[in-house]
């Protein structure tokens, strides 16, 4: 029997008709069965839904948004299908249903819940227009809801995985699918135990695709990117990047840990625990080998820069003349917690906390509130937080050009810098 492969593809690989059509070419000779295909929401889709729900935190109009999301996805169909294909009326329909899950009412405190109920549409529009894409090209796949394999608990928009009922739904009510056709599911959504959305925090459709391969006991996983593998550093931003021939688990794992957004932070640890190795390829050169990550690979330690942008560095200075004690980091810690905002880096004084933390929308505002009576609160926003593996003095130092240093760190292993443009 032939072990199962799971291919994912993401925003980008779908954001137009070109895209759709050049993904249907890249599977034309590699489907099977025993073989998922794992999509995103197309293009900046995910970011769009953001904004309405943004929009309808704010009690804005937010009608001329989902009609500019609705012609997108419709002009992609028009350009794939044939006028009076039953793609058209399916949109409108999801659309119906968007509009009606958008009515209902939201506030700061079901802000988390709404959103997941919500931001899957793209996921579930893009899927359903692959994969009868992929049908009208004679590639059968069938069309799963990822919602009916992937279990998660009911922290909303970052939810943790049931592995064991995800396990058990993926043998009951995937594999026997498998067996005879290519499946074709969604990444980044699930469905808590009571069947309410969620999802796996952003970029999650590697984690998905993960999950699927340990739940299936999969040969691979493949991730299709704009990229020829992973580099050491992006090459939308850097220039003379390296690509990795291969990788093994854990320093991929640390470079996703830092920010490196090729792959997503989540998606080695559950490939290490199999042993599943993970391919990531390009879309734009599918024949070209890319990058293995697997645990017997050799590594090289050449300097590897992760830039994460739309930064906040605050800094919580005590009010009483004491000095910080592991009580005042464990406050700080907690209220984060409970705003499920996650820190990226984290420097004690004797008299200051500072922490660097991902732009969210109101979530810093809140954290204020938490904490303005036992702290002193300083913050500055749009900030770079730039983490150098394997750093050599001559690749730091050029990285402060034109920059201000607004905090540093280093280890042996790793430097990083929160800078603001000068
Ligand atoms: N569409 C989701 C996002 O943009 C999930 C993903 O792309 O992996 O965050
Ligand atoms: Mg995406």
């Amino acid at each position: 029997m032939t072990k199962t492969q799971i291919h994912k593809f993401g925003g980008a690989s779908v954001k137009d008709a070109l895209s759709v059509q050049n993904l249907a070419n890249i599977l034309r000779n590699r489907l099977r069965n025993n073989f998922v295909i794992v999509v995103s929401a197309m293009g900046k889709t995910t970011n769009h839904l953001e904004n309405i729900i943004s929009l309808k935190l704010d009690r804005k109009d937010y009608s001329g948004n989902s009609t500019i999301l609705k012609d997108f996805h419709l002009a992609i169909c028009s350009e794939l299908f044939p006028e009076g294909h039953v793609i058209f009326p399916k949109i409108e329909n999801y659309f119906i249903l968007l509009h009606h899950e958008l009515n209902k009412s939201i506030s700061k405190d079901n802000y988390d819940e709404y959103y997941d109920r919500i931001i899957g549409f793209g996921e579930i529009l893009s899927s359903r227009i692959v994969m009868e894409y992929l049908c009208f090209q004679d590639l059968l796949v069938l069309w799963q809801d990822a919602r009916e394999l992937i279990c998660t608990d009911s922290d909303f928009r970052f939810a943790k995985v049931d592995w064991e009922r995800t396990r058990r739904n993926c043998q009951s009510q995937l594999k026997p699918k498998l067996e005879q056709f290519p499946v074709l599911t969604q990444g980044f959504i699930g469905a808590d135990r009571a069947g309410r959305p969620t999802t796996l925090g952003r970029e999650g459709s590697d984690f998905t695709a993960a999950i699927l391969a340990g739940s299936l006991d999969a040969a691979s996983v493949t991730i299709w990117k704009d990229v020829p593998g992973v580099l050491n550093a992006d090459p939308k931003i850097f220039s003379g990047t390296t690509l990795f021939v291969e990788l093994d688990y854990q320093q991929a794992a640390q470079m996703t840990y830092y920010g490196a957004s090729v792959i997503h932070p989540k998606t080695i640890k559950p490939l290490a625990n199999a042993g599943i190795p993970l391919f990531v390829k390009s879309f734009l050169d599918p024949e070209e080998p890319g990058t293995k990550i697997h645990a017997r690979a050799k590594t090289e330690s050449i300097p590897t820069f992760i830039l994460k942008k739309d930064q906040i560095l605050v800094s919580l200075k005590v009010t009483d003349f004491t000095f910080i004690e592991e009580k005042h980091i464990h406050q700080v810690y907690e209220q984060l917690q409970a705003l499920k905002l996650h820190v990226n880096m984290l420097q004690t004084s004797a008299i200051s906390i500072s922490i660097v933390i991902d732009y969210e929308l109101f979530k810093l505002e809140q954290l204020l509130t938490l904490l303005n009576q036992d702290f002193e609160i300083r913050y500055n926003e749009g900030l770079e937080l730039l983490t150098v593996l394997y750093p050599n003095t001559d690749s730091v130092s050029k990285l402060l050009d034109g920059y201000e240093l607004m905090l540093e760190q280093s280890t042996r292993n790793t430097v990083q810098l929160v800078r603001r443009l000068k």
